[in-house]
C-alpha cells in the first residue's frame, strides 16, 4: 500500500459495484474490486454492495470467501455494507431464505425486504446527525431495516416511523438505503475515516 492512499475494495461478486468503485476512487481511495480471498489480504477497508443478499452469501462460499470475510471482521478490519451489504454485516436476520447466512459482526437483527415487495422502493430526506447538514437523500430499493440492536451497536438514522436505518459498530457501518447512487459521499468518507484511524494515522487530506 503506497503513502497514505488508502487502498480498499468492494466484494465485487454481485450488485453494485461499480457505482461503489467510483464514489471511493472519487474520494482519493485506490479502490480495488475483490473476489478473491488473495484480494481481500491487500485491501485495509471492504465495502460490501448493495443486490441480493443471499446470492452474495452463495458466491462468497463458493468464491472461498466466506470465511476469510468473516476473519477480516473478527481482526477489525473496516466495512461498509449497503442494503445487502446492511443484511450481510447482521449477526441475525429476518426473512433468510434457506441456509442463507451473513458474515455479521454488527450486534443487530435485520428484517430483508421489510418495506414489501419487488416494487417497494422509494426515496425520503434523511436526517443522520453524525453527518450534519444537509440531510441525506435516501433511496431505498427492496430494503431492510434493522429491527433490534445490542448495546455496542448504534442507530445513526431513523426513518419517520421508527425503524432504523443505518447502524454502526465500531468499523463496521451499515445503511439501508444508498449514498453510490445519489452522489451522496459521506458514508464513504466516513468508512475511509475507519480506515484511516485503523492505521493510526490522520485521513489523508482527500
Ligand atoms: N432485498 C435485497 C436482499 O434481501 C436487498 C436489496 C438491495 O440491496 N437493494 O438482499
Amino acid at each position: 500500500m503506497a503513502g497514505n492512499t488508502p487502498r480498499v475494495g468492494v466484494l465485487a461478486l454481485q450488485g453494485d459495484v461499480r457505482e461503489h468503485l467510483a464514489v471511493l476512487r472519487g474520494l482519493g481511495a485506490d479502490a480495488q474490486p475483490v473476489r478473491r480471498a488473495e484480494e481481500l489480504a491487500a485491501v485495509e477497508g471492504l465495502v460490501l454492495p448493495g443486490g441480493e443478499s443471499s446470492v452474495i452469501d452463495k458466491l462468497a462460499r463458493a468464491f472461498g470467501l466466506f470465511d476469510p470475510i468473516r476473519a477480516a471482521i473478527a481482526d477489525g478490519m473496516p466495512m461498509y455494507g449497503t442494503c445487502a451489504g446492511l443484511i450481510l454485516l447482521a449477526d441475525r436476520i429476518d426473512g433468510a431464505i434457506t441456509g442463507q447466512q451473513t458474515f455479521g459482526g454488527i450486534d443487530a437483527r435485520v428484517a430483508r425486504n421489510v418495506f414489501g415487495s419487488q416494487t417497494a422502493s422509494f426515496e425520503t430526506e434523511l436526517e443522520v446527525p453524525v453527518l450534519g447538514d444537509p440531510p441525506v437523500h435516501a433511496v431505498f430499493i427492496r430494503a431492510p431495516a434493522v429491527v433490534e440492536w445490542g448495546p455496542d451497536a448504534a442507530p445513526l438514522a431513523t426513518l419517520a416511523d421508527g425503524r432504523v436505518v443505518a447502524i454502526e459498530q465500531g468499523a463496521l457501518l451499515g445503511t439501508a438505503f444508498h449514498p453510490e447512487s445519489t452522489g451522496e459521499t459521506r458514508f464513504h468518507r466516513r468508512f475511509l475515516d475507519h480506515v484511516a484511524a485503523r492505521r493510526g494515522i490522520h485521513a489523508p487530506a482527500l
